[in-house]
């Protein structure tokens, strides 16, 4: 860790190199939280590729024509499209502080990437932060999802959002079902397809010496205290 003395100030004037952290975890790990805090926290720019992609649907630039065509089919956005929309994202003037990457990179091809792109800038990642929480947690928190079977198809969750009455929809009494993507097997079946490609990532930032991992499974504010101490630590400012 570098301790080095700065003349500019991390929470104001200017920076000489853009700091760039990469935010890892599974889905259900809470890492879209997690990135919107620690982003707001270290005043950089929260960059996610679903953002960019579903910004991507409302603009008319060739890029985003391009990204249109896989978005509207459901499809991934190939590797070179996601990069060419990254660098273009990085490159924006709200950019040039530094930014912490949501949703990419997803793959180690996609990282060798970014590295590549990072150096042309002179930079590089200076964290990746990892929230690890372990497969049956992730389950029980992407299963806990309840949908109202009456008409206004009301939303509650077994832990933000439980129902007064186990089953019962709160605000007009009719059943709760658990609808098939939200079942324990589907999900499974989803991460066992997810998480193969980001435990690459994970190692690729391991090799590099910029992994940190933290644990997922306690309450937010404490998850939140910890990534912002090792980005501190990370990015020398502390
Ligand atoms: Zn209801």
């Amino acid at each position: 860790m570098t301790h080095a003395t700065r003349t500019d100030g991390p929470r104001g004037g200017l920076t000489a190199t853009p700091t760039y952290l990469v935010m890892l975890g599974a889905p259900g790990a809470g890492k879209g939280t997690q990135s919107l805090r620690l982003a707001e926290r270290l005043e950089l720019l929260p960059v996610s590729t679903g953002d960019l992609f579903r910004a991507a649907l409302r603009e008319g630039t060739p890029l985003a024509t391009e990204v249109r065509k896989y978005v509207e089919k459901g499809v991934l956005v190939p590797d070179p499209v996601t990069l060419r929309v990254v660098e273009e994202r990085l490159r924006q003037p709200d950019a040039l502080r530094g930014v912490v990457l949501d949703g990419f990179p997803r793959t180690r091809v996609q990282a060798e990437a970014l590295d590549g792109q990072l150096t042309r800038l002179g930079a590089r990642v200076a964290a990746a932060l990892y929230i690890e929480v372990d497969t049956p947690e992730l389950v029980r928190r992407l299963s806990g999802r309840r949908v109202c079977t009456g008409p206004a198809q009301h939303v509650y969750h077994l832990d933000s959002r439980p129902p007064r009455v186990a089953d019962v929809c709160d605000i007009d009494g009719s059943t709760l079902e658990q609808r098939p993507d939200d079942r324990a097997e589907t999900i499974q079946a989803r991460l066992a397809r997810q998480l193969p490609p980001m435990y690459e990532v994970v190692d690729h930032y391991a090799n590099a010496g910029v992994l940190h991992a933290v644990a997922g499974d306690r309450p937010v504010d404490d998850v939140t205290a910890e990534l912002l101490r090792l980005a501190d630590r990370a990015t020398g400012r502390s």
